[in-house]
């Protein structure tokens, strides 16, 4: 049976040319880069390397940029490390109801130590509103986290300008990149960011590995106390062949970003124009035009979403009801439910996020069988209820 790869919001594979550049470290050399021999300054400059790789590719200096164990650790970092060093200052924080449980949960925690946060709404294409975020700045605000693209809707942020309007307050702003490096130009003067996480996997890098730039200046305290790795920010031997990858990957991802962009947008509009065709009672989610290239969430009324990702499982084809954190859960996305969709059709969502691997012949595939599966479901379903489109 074929494989049908729909989920690289979840995780990519590695990059052939990503594997090649990290097999080095796993074998040879695998000196600790701390160590001052011959295999320990190799590492060193293996990591000194791919700093300033993925520093150029930022638009950052090289020393802004912290290797960290991925997404959830640079978010971690960024807000946590934020908020205790920036306590006598105030303790308020901004962020969205749409973002990462990376954000969310920390937040959540932040929260029971003394910390208030505002979780701005969004409207039904999933956007922060400016004025909503203006409001909500205080004389106590320390940092506002808003994600560059969500992972369930694709939606993208207007981050330049939050930036903007942050720093006219004297606020600090981190930014959730992990779905945009990679995808989109991710430049972190032009967007006007402090913080900005990003994580390989991805991008078709390792799993495991991520980064974290914060502006020179800007005062965050480590989670994790130990050596003097990452200039005292992050303790903890280095990952030297998953840095090595991360920043092969970025440099391979931001080498082809304009085509690539065009030619996974172009798939992903010929699956959202052929579902829309075939099948009735579907609604799309995310914004019409300012969304990421490959991402595609649509809900289908009167149908269970994790019925129909088995269904497709069984056919060869991998996708998911919303993001891969909270599948398994029987809990409506929560995204979906910031963007006002009603809970039973949030409960028909399904996300198809494209890749690199992806082609014309996957999207015919898939464009084949969905419409029957749906159907089929429907039938049996105690929703069904033939009412037509909308
Ligand atoms: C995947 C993801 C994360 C978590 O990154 P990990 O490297 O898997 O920890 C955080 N934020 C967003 C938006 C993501 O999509």
């Amino acid at each position: 049976m074929r494989t049908i790869y729909l989920d690289h919001s979840a995780t990519t594979p590695v990059h052939p040319e990503v594997l090649k550049a990290m097999l080095p470290f796993y074998k040879g050399e695998y000196g600790n880069a701390s160590s001052i021999y011959r295999l320990g300054r190799d590492a060193r400059v293996a990591i000194d390397e791919a700093r300033e790789k993925v520093a150029r590719l930022l638009n950052s200096e090289v020393k802004e940029i912290y290797f960290t164990s991925g997404g959830t650790e640079g978010d971690n970092l960024a807000i946590k490390g934020v908020a205790c060093a920036l306590r006598e200052k105030g303790n308020h924080i901004i962020t969205s109801q749409i973002e990462h449980e990376a954000v969310l949960n920390t937040c959540h925690y932040l929260e029971k130590d003394g910390f208030d946060v505002t979780y701005l709404p969004v409207d039904q294409y999933g956007m922060v509103g400016l004025d909503d975020l203006e409001k909500a700045i205080t004389g106590q605000t320390i940092l506002i986290s808003i994600m560059h693209a969500n992972n369930e809707v694709g939606t993208i942020q207007p981050i330049a300008e939050i930036g903007a309007l942050a720093h006219q307050r004297g606020v600090l702003l981190h930014t959730d990149a992990v779905q945009t490096v990679g995808k989109l130009p991710v430049d972190v003067e032009a967007l006007n960011v402090d913080l900005l996480s990003l994580s390989g996997h991805k991008f078709y890098g390792p799993k495991g590995v991520g980064a974290l730039y914060v502006r020179e200046g800007t005062k965050f305290h480590p989670l994790a106390h130990g050596g003097h790795h990452e200039r005292w920010k992050r303790a903890g031997t280095e990952n030297v062949p998953g840095i090595a990858g991360l920043a092969k990957a970025l440099e391979i991802c931001q080498g082809e970003l304009e085509e690539e962009t065009e030619r996974e947008q172009r798939l992903r509009d010929a699956l959202q124009n052929g579902i829309r065709e075939a099948i009735e009672g579907v609604r799309f989610n995310g914004h019409p035009t300012k969304r990421l290239p490959g991402s595609l969430s649509v809900c289908f009324e009167r149908l269970e979403g994790e019925a129909l990702i088995l269904s497709l499982d069984l056919k060869g084809v991998m996708a998911s009801t919303g993001s891969a954190c909270s599948s398994g859960s029987l809990e409506a996305s929560h995204v979906l439910k910031a963007m006002g969709v009603p809970i039973e059709i949030a409960h028909g969502s399904a996300r198809f996020t494209l890749g690199r691997d992806n082609t014309q012949e996957d999207i015919d595939y898939v464009l084949d069988m969905l419409p029957e599966i749906v159907q089929r479901f429907r039938n049996m379903s105690p929703l069904h209820s033939p009412k037509g489109n909308s």
